[in-house]
């Protein structure tokens, strides 16, 4: 049921365990005020010492510049690696292959390969461009034939809402691995049995890659109950009773989100887990209390502007 402990008894959790790594995940800000929100936070975790932070691909490729200009800023500014989402969907190979030049001619070294979402929205059948790459295997293989990058897939502990099953989705993650991806991350989830059993049938498949956890906070309760109806993840009863109620009280809600994302992680580190994926929504506080928790102290300093 878990992962080799090096701090493991008896709580890991308790213990003030040096091995953990995070890594931050934004979105590309579309106004000015959403980028000086995304600034003041990558500023603020940055100094924890992130293995890397990854900005998303908006669906359909409606985010291409400003992702990639968030990820050059990143590498500009910060001494922080970033990584570059990049979705096979509306794109011939050689637009991606060209987008993919660009950021290692920009310095970006890691790229989060993903399929990307039908067009036609979630739920109808994905087409793959004329000229695209047809699945997030191939795109894994084209990225790694433009240079040698790093490349992170996704992984789907309660299944992808098209799959027919969770053998399934572990056949779709070992052909992204035979393609080149060295690390998975996963889509959020609420009960870490579901991840940990997850784990325990890939790790039976011999895959032996780092299958990160993704983690959520709960920054509004009926936002992420709607992200994760898109996204096939399951909201248990439990944790919309904790948020009951709490609607227009924002100062409580975010002291229980805190607890509930504190008593998620700490549990995953109990069970071996030292790698986090947090799904910041571009805000920094609860992000940063979590990994507090987890024994992370700022470390870098920052490049000069
Ligand atoms: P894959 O891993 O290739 O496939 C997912 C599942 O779909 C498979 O396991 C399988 O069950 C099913 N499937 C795929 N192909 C087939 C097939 N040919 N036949 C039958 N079943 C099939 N979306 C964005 O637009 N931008 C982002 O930046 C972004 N970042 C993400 C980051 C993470 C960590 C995760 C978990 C998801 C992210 N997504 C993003 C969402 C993702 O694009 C969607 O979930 C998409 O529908 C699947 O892409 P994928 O690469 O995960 O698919």
């Amino acid at each position: 049921m878990s992962e080799n402990l090096s701090c493991d008894f008896p709580r890991a959790s308790r213990t003030l365990c040096h091995d953990i790594r995070v890594s931050f995940e934004f979105f590309p800000p579309k106004t000015e005020a959403m980028e000086e929100t995304l600034w003041e936070s990558i500023n603020r975790l940055a100094p924890l010492g992130p293995s890397f932070v990854s900005v998303t691909y908006g669906a359909g490729g409606s985010t291409r510049e400003r992702t990639h200009a968030t990820v050059a800023r990143i590498v500009r500014e910060t001494s922080v690696k970033p990584a570059a989402h990049l979705t096979c969907v509306a794109a011939a190979r050689e637009e991606i292959d060209a987008i993919v030049q660009g950021y290692w001619d920009a310095g970006v070294r890691h790229i989060v390969a993903l399929r990307g979402d039908p067009q036609e929205g979630i739920g109808s059948k994905f087409r793959p461009h004329p000229d695209g790459y047809e699945n997030s295997a191939a795109l894994v293989a084209g990225i790694r034939r433009v240079a040698d990058f790093e490349v992170s897939v996704s992984a789907y502990p309660e299944s992808h809402p098209e799959s027919a099953s969770v053998e399934h989705d572990i056949d779709v993650l070992q052909g992204k691995i035979e393609a080149g991806a060295s690390r998975a991350i996963t889509q959020f989830f609420f009960e870490n049995d579901i991840y940990l059993r997850f784990l325990d049938k890939v790790r039976a498949r011999g895959i032996d890659i780092p299958i990160i956890p993704g983690i959520v906070p709960v920054q509004s309760f009926k936002q992420t109950a709607r992200f994760a109806k898109q996204a096939g993840a399951s909201v248990p009863q439990w944790l919309a009773d904790r948020f009951e109620g709490l609607d227009d009280d924002p100062q409580t809600r975010r002291l229980v989100a805190a607890t509930v994302a504190a008593e998620q992680v700490l549990d995953l580190v109990d069970h071996g887990v030292r790698d986090f994926h947090f799904y910041t929504m571009n805000r920094a506080d609860l992000v940063y209390a979590i990994c507090h928790l987890l024994g992370l102290r700022p470390k870098l300093e920052q490049k000069a502007a």
